[in-house]
C-alpha cells in the first residue's frame, strides 16, 4: 500500500479506522518479521491467495499473510498476523492448509515448512517446523478424509463456536437456519414453557450468526451492484471530533470553562497500566476492585452442564 513506516500512520484514519498505537505496534512487528524473512530466504510474498484442495464442489483455500522460501535450503515458510487476543497455535489446521496451498503456488519441491504466528499481544513470534513428508501425511490422513466427509450427502453440520466463527456458509447452514426458522414462528415469550425458553436461549448465538451472515451477504451483493428493495449502503454513524484542538480549547475557555474541565486528568485503567509496566509486572490486587454494574442473563455452568 505504501513504502512509509507504520509509525507515520499514527492517528491517521484508514478506511474508517483510526490507527492507534496498538495498530502501529502490530504493523511494526509484522513488517519486522517480513523483512527478516526476506533477508534470510530471498523469496517472500504477502497477501497470497492459496488453494490446498480444489474440486468442482469444494475449495479449501485462503489468503496467507506471508509466504516465502529459500532456493538453497528447501525451507518454506508461512506467516500469519493475528491482531485478536485469542491464542492461536503456530501448528494449526489453518497454517497447514496455507502451507500446502503456498507450496503448490510456488511450484517447487521443499524439505521443511515453518509456520509462524505474529501476535504481539502474546509476546514474541512463535513458530512450528515440520518436514514436508509429515505435512503430506497429515493432508492424506486428516485433510482429505475431512473434505470427503463434508462432501458426503449424509454429512451433518456440526456447529461449534470455534468452527463456525469464520465459516462463510452460515447463511446456508442448516445448523443455523433451523433454529432461526423455529424462533421466527415462536409464540410470545410469555407463552413459552421453561424448556422452550431454555432451548431458544441455547440457540441465540446461532440465530445471531445467521442474521449477521445475511447482512454480510446483502452488503456484498449491494456493493456488487444488486438492487435490494428498501435497502442501500448508508454512511456509518459519525462521531464528532474537534477540527483543531487548540482552537477548540481557546473557544471553550472563552465560553466559561476552566482548564480542569477542558483537560480532565484521569488515571489510566489497571489494564492500560499493565500494558505500560515492565513485562510480567501486574498491578497488585489490593489496588484494584471489580465492580459489576448489575446482573445480566448469562450461561450457568452448574452440576451436569
Ligand atoms: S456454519 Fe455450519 S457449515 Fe459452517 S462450520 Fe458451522 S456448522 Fe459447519
Amino acid at each position: 500500500m505504501t513504502s512509509s513506516a507504520p509509525e507515520e500512520w499514527l492517528d491517521i484514519e484508514v478506511e474508517g479506522i483510526r490507527m492507534d498505537q496498538d495498530a502501529i505496534t502490530y504493523a511494526r512487528k509484522h513488517l519486522d518479521y517480513i523483512e527478516t524473512e526476506e533477508l534470510r530466504l530471498g523469496n517472500v510474498f504477502v497477501e497470497q491467495f492459496v488453494t490446498a484442495f480444489e474440486s468442482p464442489a469444494v475449495r479449501v483455500a485462503g489468503t496467507a499473510d506471508v509466504l516465502g522460501w529459500s532456493d538453497d535450503t528447501g525451507e518454506f515458510i508461512i506467516g500469519d498476523l493475528k491482531t485478536g487476543r485469542g491464542w492461536v497455535d503456530a501448528d494449526s489446521d489453518q497454517m497447514r492448509i496455507y502451507a500446502l496451498g503456498g507450496m503448490r503456488l510456488a511450484k517447487k519441491q521443499f524439505k521443511t515448512v515453518t509456520m509462524t504466528i505474529v501476535q504481539p499481544c502474546h509476546g514474541v513470534n512463535r513458530s512450528h517446523t515440520m518436514t514436508v513428508p509429515e505435512l503430506l501425511k497429515w493432508e492424506a490422513q486428516v485433510l482429505i478424509p475431512a473434505v470427503q466427509a463434508a462432501m458426503a450427502t449424509t454429512a451433518e453440520a456440526v456447529p461449534s463456536e470455534t468452527a463456525c466463527q469464520w465459516c462463510p456458509a452460515k447463511a446456508i447452514c442448516p445448523a443455523h437456519i433451523e433454529p432461526f426458522n423455529t424462533m421466527s414462528v415462536a409464540q410470545a415469550p410469555e407463552a413459552l414453557s421453561n424448556e422452550q425458553l431454555t432451548s431458544f436461549l441455547d440457540n441465540i448465538a446461532k440465530v445471531e450468526a445467521f442474521i449477521k451472515a445475511l447482512e454480510t451477504y446483502a452488503t456484498k451483493r449491494i456493493k456488487d451492484g444488486a438492487s435490494l428493495r428498501g435497502w442501500q449502503m448508508g454512511p456509518k454513524k459519525a462521531h464528532r471530533s474537534w477540527v483543531n484542538e487548540a482552537d477548540a480549547a481557546e473557544w471553550l475557555h472563552k465560553a466559561g470553562l476552566v482548564s480542569s474541565q477542558i483537560f480532565p486528568h484521569k488515571i489510566i485503567t489497571p489494564a492500560a497500566a499493565e500494558e505500560l509496566l515492565e513485562k510480567g509486572t501486574t498491578v497488585t490486587e489490593t489496588l484494584t476492585k471489580k465492580v459489576s454494574s448489575g446482573l445480566t442473563l448469562c450461561r450457568s455452568f452448574g452440576i451436569g452442564e
